[in-house]
């Protein structure tokens, strides 16, 4: 991750598919973009000049169920922590993700179909070097039990542990490393999932609109509702270990370090990024 050049794509690319919360039917556009663009939402169904949305942890406006970002006109996107997982396993820098929607699609409830979109246009490598933010000294944030902590590390690399006591979620724990294990062949064709006695209530408050079998795992008591096997035996924990990868990504620059945690979620991951960033002693941008 040091002394690499920044990327973005080659070609623009577009895919479509519905929306996990919103259930509409959502196009969206991969475009490259000029070096230190950073990851940039465009809402192409938006008044153009108020419409773009950067991909920035001060941007988060909910953490319920998915990571939603909005600018200061009120424009708004949901759901975009599976396709920014996907940019940071593919090494991308910069971007432009048009998007007719209020949601980032869903695809098939993990980050392969967006990796393999990244492929497709081509990785361009750009005259400009990346900036990494490198851990000086241990962060920590904690919320009741759960907790986030990275330490300095030459690597990104991450031992992730979650508790859900039940019966069809076996493995709890997981360990990455990116020089022995890789975002494309280990993590990102873990799908999202929930368990059927949420569903009714996720319907009540408008939200899961959009899920079935094809982008979701659905978890009963005694089941899985799904037809096939599981794509990885512990498929759970590295979904969740996507989600936070995707979220630290709103950093705006891919982190150095080692993490620690446990029973992560969108809110105490975004709860990490601030407490990073009003640190600032203890990070360096390098
Ligand atoms: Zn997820």
């Amino acid at each position: 991750m040091f002394n690499l050049s920044q990327k973005t794509i080659n070609n623009s690319i577009n895919c479509n598919s519905v929306g996990l919360h919103s259930g509409s039917n959502i196009n969206m556009r991969l475009c490259p973009a000029e070096i230190n663009t950073g990851i940039v939402f465009r809402r192409t169904d938006l008044e153009s000049g108020k419409n773009e949305i950067k991909a920035d942890f001060k941007n988060v406006t909910t953490t319920n169920l998915g990571t939603s970002i909005a600018n200061e006109f009120g424009a708004s996107i949901s759901t975009i922590e599976h396709l920014m997982a996907a940019i940071w396993g593919c090494g991308i820098d910069n971007l432009i993700i048009e998007v007719n929607n209020a949601e980032a699609p869903i695809m098939d409830g993990s980050s392969e179909p967006f990796v393999f979109l990244i492929e497709c246009a081509g990785i361009l490598q750009q005259n400009e070097s990346r900036k990494v933010i490198e851990i000086l000294e241990k962060i920590r944030v904690e919320d009741g039990d759960k907790f986030i902590e990275v330490n300095p590390s030459r690597d990104f690399s991450l031992d992730l542990n979650i508790d859900f006591n039940h019966p069809q979620i076996k493995i709890n724990q997981l360990t990455f490393h990116s020089s022995s294990h890789s975002f494309k062949n280990d993590i990102c064709r873990a799908r999202t999932f929930c368990f059927k006695h949420e569903i009714d209530q996720m319907h009540k408050n408008g939200l899961a609109k959009g899920g079935s079998l094809d982008n979701s795992i659905v978890i009963d008591h005694d089941k899985i509702l799904n037809d096939g096997p599981l794509r990885y035996k512990d498929e759970f924990i590295r979904h969740k270990t996507l989600d936070l990868i995707g979220d630290l990504f709103l950093a705006g620059n891919y982190i150095v370090g080692h993490f620690n945690a446990y029973k992560v979620g969108h809110t105490l991951n975004n709860k990490f990024l601030h407490h990073l960033f009003a640190n600032p002693q203890k990070w360096r941008l390098v």
